[in-house]
């Protein structure tokens, strides 16, 4: 079990994040939609931003803008997929995973079918050059309801159908889809190889700390304790969280594999 903080909180003050990280023993996830959430990503001060820290990182490809599974214009799909694959090779240079949402989460499913087609078809050649340059991809589960481009049963299934790839199941978006976490956690047994952990009130992405919303977080340390093999516990919250919630959530989960203390946010 290893565990990370996803870099969220930071975007619109990331010069506050060395000394946060000073004593922290865990491992980081950065993002590239720009270090303030907007703009352009500088790839060589984003890599040296980071040269001295001691932990594991991880890096969260961009969320915004792009789309692999565009049916309508498939140029921009093909786009995407070039995006992609230079910043997983920029990534693959110092950070041990990447992070990939299947589509543009809030784009609506015109052709569901021909969307995973074209999904499917770009995720199995990114697995393809992270495998090549030994970074782990992990594809996330994303977009809410009709805009789901992977239901329950389907997300499980695109990890039999690629072996390049492993999962990261988001329990937040789990949550808002109503998905049985334990369940999917249970499925798709050593594929999943990472949780993005955050809460929220069971209808909007807050990504606020856990035990903050309505998700059951019992059923969801319990499935986590009974696997055998590692996982990756990501903390995902967004920029609102308080730094030292964060920093408690995350030593505890060090400690104890789940978040144990009075949560008090
Ligand atoms: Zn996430």
């Amino acid at each position: 079990m290893s565990v990370y903080i996803n870099l969220l909180p930071f975007m619109k003050k990331i010069n506050d994040a060395p000394a946060f990280l000073q004593d922290w023993g865990g491992g980081v996830e950065i993002s590239t939609d720009g270090p303030h959430w907007h703009g352009d990503t500088d790839w060589a001060q984003e890599k040296e931003r980071f040269a001295s820290y001691a932990g594991d990182i991880g890096v969260h490809l961009p969320i915004w803008e792009l789309n692999l599974a565009s049916v309508q214009f498939p140029q921009y799909a093909a786009y995407s997929f070039e995006a992609y694959r230079t910043y997983l090779e920029w990534a693959s240079t110092f950070a041990s995973h990447a992070v990939l949402h299947t589509h543009l989460y809030n784009m609506p499913l015109f052709h569901r079918e021909e969307a995973q087609a074209l999904s499917k078809h770009y995720i199995k050649q990114l697995g393809d050059i992270a495998e090549q340059k030994g970074i782990m991809l992990l594809v996330e589960n994303v977009g809410f309801h009709d805009k789901m481009l992977f239901d329950e049963r389907e997300f499980v299934q695109l990890f039999e159908e690629i072996p390049a790839i492993q999962a990261l199941l988001d329990v937040g978006h789990a949550t808002i889809n109503n998905w049985d976490i334990a369940n999917v956690i249970e499925a798709l047994g050593t594929r999943l190889s990472a949780l993005h952990l955050h809460d929220n009130d069971g209808e909007n992405d807050l990504h606020l700390p856990i035990g903050a919303g309505v998700t059951r977080w019992n059923e969801i340390w319990q499935a986590v304790a009974e696997q055998t093999h590692s996982l990756r516990l990501i903390l995902e919250y967004d920029e609102s969280a308080s730094l030292e919630v964060l920093k408690r959530h995350g030593n505890e989960l060090l400690q104890a594999g789940k978040v144990v203390g009075k949560i008090n946010v």
